[in-house]
């Protein structure tokens, strides 16, 4: 059981607070950095990638607004820590990785850490996964240059995509809803994520 002592500031949806303190972080992290499993920080996961910060996990999943009966996609599965957060918040979940040996990586700790229920696939994320489609809500934990246009296309009418938008170094949190009149978007937490590689992406 996570100790309290994750920094989740501004996040108050008690069920992603809940799901925080649920899953194991230190299943997901390195063994020679257990002792950081906890900090409220990125750490490597080997591939040159990272294990997300607590913090923009817990933000992405507030964003996506979920009550626990959506099908969701997570993009850029690395550890599979997001995605075990999402399996703790919805009734599917599909994740995708462009880099095998970090799927077989998510996969593996996902099946250690009791979520062997959640669909890890090997690709570009950026395509989404037609043959899953349509989500509730996508999760993105790569950067990517512009709003993934094929991604929006797969979500449900209504449906959320929370993905970070900008250049390298620094980008935007953006939670975009799929409405009639086109995406509504909502810029949120300024954010540094690893870059989205891929046909959509950089
Ligand atoms: N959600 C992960 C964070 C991993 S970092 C976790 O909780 O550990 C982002 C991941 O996105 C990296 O593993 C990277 O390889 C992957 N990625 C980058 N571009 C991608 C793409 N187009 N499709 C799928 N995965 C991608």
């Amino acid at each position: 059981m996570p100790p309290e002592s994750l920094d989740l500031r501004d996040v108050s949806d008690a069920r992603v607070l809940a799901a925080m303190e649920t899953v194991p972080r230190e299943l997901f992290v390195p063994d020679q950095l257990r002792e950081h499993a906890y900090d409220d920080a990125a750490l490597p996961i080997g591939s040159g990638q990272t294990i997300s910060q607590p913090y923009m996990v817990a933000k992405i999943c507030e964003a996506l607004a979920l009550r626990g009966d959506e099908h969701v996609l997570d993009v850029g599965s690395g550890s599979g820590y997001q995605a075990a957060v999402l399996a703790e918040l919805a009734a599917e979940v599909d994740t995708i990785e462009r880099i095998p040996e970090l799927a077989e990586l998510a996969r593996a700790n996902l099946a250690a850490a009791g979520y062997a229920g959640v669909r890890v696939h090997v690709g570009d994320g950026t395509r989404g996964l037609p043959d899953q489609a349509p989500f509730d809500a996508i999760a993105v934990a790569a950067a990517a240059p512009r709003r993934p246009q094929t991604l929006y296309e797969q979500l449900e009418p209504r449906g959320r995509l929370v993905v970070p938008v900008g250049r390298f170094g620094t980008q935007r949190l953006e939670v975009i809803v799929r409405s009639p009149e086109g995406p509504a978007v909502r810029r949120s937490v300024a954010c540094r994520f690893v870059p989205l590689v891929g046909e959509e992406g950089f």
